[in-house]
């Protein structure tokens, strides 16, 4: 039996797996540009932009903030709800970053219109937003495939809460570092921004090392990416220039991307690690018909084809048959007493004996003879390239080897008997129907005829 293929055209798969090298290398070719069109972006604004050019909309940042703080809350919640279903760790940290950033940031926003007599302090929040986060994005990335935290462990509020008040604490040492702009301030402004950079740039570097290639964690890459490039973009800014507008959408960028891959896990397994790529699941796709389909054509009990794959072989065989003029006979069996079997010894004794049954008839039968069962202790075998008399024989030989064989039991040993009938394609009818019909009256022939004897 062979696989379903989920490509319709696998002819053309040869030519296909010479092109594969080239699409692999031109898809990651794509997702390496995708990364860095920010760079372009910047490139272009540092070289020609106008450094006089300044957009001051108090108003625009506000709401701009203002949707970006909705957001990240948002999907800090997705995220930590995600962590609850699937506990891994990796998780946990990205709720905790996403959860930071959204509290680091919270100020930047409220505080806008402070922008015009205090800078420094409506200006700090940003990098140490993003330095918070990536912070906790590094460590949630130490953590990855770590063993998933226990039910209990994710039920805990504790975490969630210490979190907030290290992030409120953080606001606080933000405020008071920008009231010392000249030390502090000024300082924590570059080191929160390289740091980001840094950061992003390690992680990425990490997960190329691994060879993590969970298609999530693609989308982290790519966030990783474009938090860097941001990060590069607000060192080259000034306040309210094009270049600081542009650093704003490149990292809004980042969310985006990393957003969706929380909402693709929310979507699925809640974890970012067991999503799979649309290859690896086609590939378990297939897998999985494959064994469906060979569990669906095989009897559990006793191996042998099932009523419904048994059918679909007999049409295939015929019209083989019909082509080559080639014979084809059925042999139509019934185990004898078979209920008193089961009535004296006891369902799993019965279920031996089916099991027992199969494997003699299977030692007589040929390779491309089918032996199916129809049903309770009812199997029917198909006899390619026999005619009537052949058939004969071999069912002769199977109802001989079924009285010579034992069941052992637990105080001594049962025998059985079976009866068959013999009909061939052909003589006894050219229809499925005519010819099982056929080979079922003579079975009922061979137990009317006391059993234990084959019919033809
Ligand atoms: P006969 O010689 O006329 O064929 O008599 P019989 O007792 O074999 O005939 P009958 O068809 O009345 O009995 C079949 C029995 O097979 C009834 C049912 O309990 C039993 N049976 C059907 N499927 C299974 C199975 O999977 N396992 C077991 N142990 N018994 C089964
Ligand atoms: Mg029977
Ligand atoms: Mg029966």
């Amino acid at each position: 039996m062979t696989a379903v293929s989920a490509f319709p055209g696998d002819q053309f798969e040869i030519a296909d797996n010479r092109v594969l090298p080239y699409t692999r290398a031109f898809a990651w070719a794509l997702r390496i540009c995708f990364a860095l069109v920010p760079s372009a972006a910047i490139a272009y604004l540092y070289v020609s932009g106008n450094p006089a050019l300044r957009f001051i909309d108090y108003g625009f940042h506000e709401i701009a903030i203002g949707v970006a703080i909705s957001l990240s809350a948002f999907v800090s919640y997705v995220t930590w709800r995600c962590y609850r279903s699937s506990g891994e760790p990796f998780l946990r940290w990205m709720a905790q970053g996403m959860t930071g950033f959204t509290l680091v940031y919270l100020p930047h926003g409220v505080l806008t219109r402070t922008a015009d007599h205090h800078l420094l302090r409506f200006l700090l929040y940003g990098p140490s937003s993003r330095i918070v986060m990536v912070t906790c994005l590094f460590v949630g990335l130490l953590r990855y495939g770590a063993p998933a935290d226990t039910l209990e462990q994710r039920r805990r509020l504790a975490p969630i809460w210490r979190g907030i008040l290290l992030f409120a604490l953080i606001d606080l040492v933000v405020a008071v570092a920008a009231d010392n702009p000249a030390t502090y301030g000024v300082w924590l402004r570059l080191i929160a921004e390289n740091g980001t950079i840094a950061l992003a740039l390690i992680c990425i570097a990490i997960i190329l090392w691994r060879g993590v290639s969970a298609p999530l964690m693609l989308l982290y890459v790519l966030a990783m990416a474009f938090f860097a490039q941001s990060s590069l973009s607000f060192l080259l800014a000034k306040p309210w220039d094009h270049q600081w507008w542009l650093a704003h959408a490149i990292f809004a960028g980042g969310f985006f991307i990393l957003s969706y891959g929380v909402l693709q896990a929310f979507h699925t397994t809640r974890a970012f690690a067991t999503v799979f790529s649309q290859e690896e699941m086609m590939r378990r796709l297939e897998a999985a018909n494959a064994d469906l389909e060979r569990l669906a054509a095989t009897d559990a009990l006793t191996g042998a084809v099932s009523r419904r794959y048994f059918l679909s072989r007999l049409h295939e065989e015929l019209a083989k048959a019909e082509r080559t003029l080639a014979p084809l006979s059925l042999l139509m069996m019934d185990i004898d007493h078979f209920k008193a079997v089961n009535d004296r010894y006891g369902h799993q004794v019965g279920d031996a004996t089916l099991v027992t049954f199969v494997e003699r008839t299977r030692d007589v039968l040929r390779v491309p003879d089918v032996l199916g069962r129809l049903g309770g202790e009812e199997f029917c075998a198909l006899l390619v390239g026999s005619s009537l008399t052949q058939a004969t024989t071999i069912a002769e030989r199977i109802r001989a080897a079924v009285e010579a064989g034992s069941i052992d039991l637990d105080n001594g040993e049962l025998h059985v008997t079976v009866s068959i009938g013999v009909a061939e394609f052909g003589p006894d009818g050219t229809s499925i129907e005519a010819v099982i019909g056929a080979a079922d009256d003579r079975l009922y022939r061979a137990k009317a005829l006391g059993r234990n004897c084959v019919v033809s």
